[in-house]
C-alpha cells in the first residue's frame, strides 16, 4: 500500500485527490489530511479514508475536530507547526494543495523526507523556487507538476531533450471577464470575478483567473520548475481551456496537451506517475466541440501578465514580494476595500517600492528571509491600501 498524505483535503484540489484515491482503498494508506474551517469535511474524509491523523490550520477549532472524531481513532491536531509536522510524517506520495505561501513550509518538510511531492501550490515555486528544487535535490525527493498547464508540458516532455525545447506555450481561458469591455473592469464585483467560465476551482484561484494574476504566477512557474528562459515562455488565451499547453521544439514541431478541463486529469498523472491509468474523466468529443480558438492576451487587459516579466527579469527575492503582495491586494478585493483593476497597481507599486528599497530583495534565498518579504510586501500593499482610502 503507498503511504498518502493531502495538504488542503478540504479544497477544490484536495476533494479532487480524495475522489480519486477513494475509488482504490486498498491501493493507499491515508497518513494526513490537512484543512482549514471545514472541520466537518475534515473529519468525514479522515473517517471514511482512516487517515492516520488529521490536522486544522486553526488552533481554536481543534476542540471541534476532536469532537468530530471522537471515538475514530484517527489522531487530532492543530496550527501551522503541526501541519508542519504531519508534512514530516514518511510518505510515498504527498499532494501540495493548500493555497497561497502557507503552502511552501509544508511542501518543503515533505521534500526533507525524501517523498514525491504533488506540487498544486504554484505559490511554492513563485516564492521560492530556488530554494524549494535545492531542498528537492539534496533530499532526493521528486517534484510532479499538478497545475493543469505544467502537468501538460511535462507530458508533451517526456523522452524529450531540453536542449531541444524552443518555446513553451501555457493557455489562459480568460476567465470570467474574457469579454467584458475594458472600460467596465474597473467595476467588476467579487461575485462576478468569482464564476469561472470552465473551471470549477477555490474562490481566490478563480479571481485571479479574471484578473490574470493565475496566470502570470504561472509563467513564473513555469520558468522555475522547468529552468527555461522568460523569454521562451508564451501565453495564449484559449477560450474552450482544451489545449491546457503546448511545447515548440527546434525542428518546428509542436506538442499539445489536451484534455477535457477537469483536475483529475492532472492529478491523477502525478497520482500514477510514471504509468498512466484509467482515470474517470470525461473523454474529448472534437468533433461536437467544432472548433478551439486562440488570440494573443491584451496586456492593458491583463497588467497582471507584465508584472509577472518584471518580476522574473528582477529576480532575487521579488518572486514572494509578488506573491505576497498578490495574495493581500486579493484579501483587500474580496473585503471590497478596492477595486478589481487596483490591484494590479498595488502589487506594482509595492514591487516597485522593494525595488527602490533594496536590501532585502537581494537577500540569499533562504525559508527565513522568503517571510520577512512576505510579511513587509503585505504590510506595505496595507499602506498602499490606506493611502488610497485616506
Ligand atoms: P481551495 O481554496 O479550494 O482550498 C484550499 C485548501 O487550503 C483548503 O483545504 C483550506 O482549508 C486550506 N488552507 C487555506 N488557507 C490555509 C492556511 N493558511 N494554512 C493551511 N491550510 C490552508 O483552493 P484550491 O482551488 O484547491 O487551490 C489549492 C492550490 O492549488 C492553490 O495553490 C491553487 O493555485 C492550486 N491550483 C488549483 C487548481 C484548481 O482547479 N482548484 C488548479 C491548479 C492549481
Ligand atoms: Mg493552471
Amino acid at each position: 500500500m503507498r503511504k498518502v498524505s493531502i495538504f488542503g483535503a478540504t479544497g477544490s484540489i484536495g476533494q479532487n485527490t480524495i475522489d480519486l484515491i477513494a475509488r482504490d482503498p486498498t491501493a493507499y494508506d491515508v497518513i494526513a489530511l490537512t484543512g482549514g474551517a471545514n472541520i466537518a469535511q475534515l473529519a468525514a474524509d479522515a473517517r471514511r479514508l482512516g487517515a492516520d491523523l488529521a490536522v486544522t490550520a486553526h488552533e481554536d477549532r481543534l476542540h471541534d475536530l476532536k469532537d468530530a472524531l471522537q471515538g475514530s481513532g484517527v489522531e487530532v491536531a492543530a496550527g501551522e507547526s503541526a501541519i508542519a509536522e504531519a508534512a514530516a510524517r514518511p510518505a510515498d506520495w504527498v499532494m501540495s494543495a493548500i493555497v497561497g505561501a502557507a503552502g511552501l513550509a509544508p511542501g518543503i518538510e515533505a521534500l526533507k523526507q525524501g517523498t514525491t511531492l504533488a506540487l498544486a501550490n504554484k505559490e511554492t515555486l513563485v516564492c521560492a523556487g530556488a530554494l524549494v528544487l535545492d531542498t528537492a535535490r539534496t533530499h532526493d525527493a521528486s517534484i510532479l507538476p499538478v497545475d493543469s498547464e505544467h502537468s501538460a508540458v511535462f507530458q508533451a516532455l517526456a523522452g524529450e531533450d531540453m536542449d531541444a525545447v524552443e518555446r513553451v506555450i501555457i493557455t489562459a481561458s480568460g476567465g470570467a471577464f474574457r469579454d467584458w469591455p475594458l472600460q467596465e473592469l474597473a467595476k467588476a464585483t467579487v461575485e462576478q470575478a468569482s464564476n469561472h467560465p470552465n473551471w470549477n476551482m477555490g474562490q481566490r484561484i478563480t479571481i485571479d483567473s479574471a484578473s490574470m494574476f493565475n496566470k502570470a504566477l504561472e509563467v513564473i512557474e513555469t520558468r522555475e520548475f522547468f529552468g527555461i528562459d522568460p523569454d521562451q515562455i508564451e501565453v495564449l488565451v484559449h477560450p474552450e481551456s482544451i489545449v491546457h499547453a503546448m511545447v515548440g521544439f527546434r525542428d518546428g514541431a509542436v506538442m499539445a496537451h489536451m484534455g477535457a478541463p477537469d483536475m483529475r486529469h492532472a492529478i491523477g498523472y502525478a497520482l500514477h506517475w510514471p504509468e498512466r491509468q484509467a482515470l474517470p474523466v470525461q473523454r474529448l468529443d472534437l468533433a461536437k466541440l467544432g472548433q478551439l480558438r486562440f488570440s494573443d492576451p491584451d496586456l492593458a487587459r491583463y497588467p497582471a501578465l507584465k508584472l509577472a516579466r518584471d518580476v522574473m527579469a528582477r529576480g532575487g527575492l521579488s518572486g514572494a514580494v509578488f506573491n505576497a503582495a498578490k495574495e493581500r491586494a486579493l484579501d483587500h478585493f474580496i473585503a471590497r476595500r478596492i477595486e478589481f483593476l487596483n490591484m494590479a497597481e498595488v502589487v506594482d507599486a509595492v514591487l516597485e517600492r522593494f525595488d527602490a528599497t533594496g536590501g532585502l530583495i537581494d537577500a540569499p534565498m533562504t525559508l527565513d528571509n522568503v517571510w520577512k518579504t512576505d510579511h513587509l510586501a503585505r504590510q506595505w500593499v496595507d499602506d498602499a491600501v490606506i493611502k488610497r482610502a485616506g
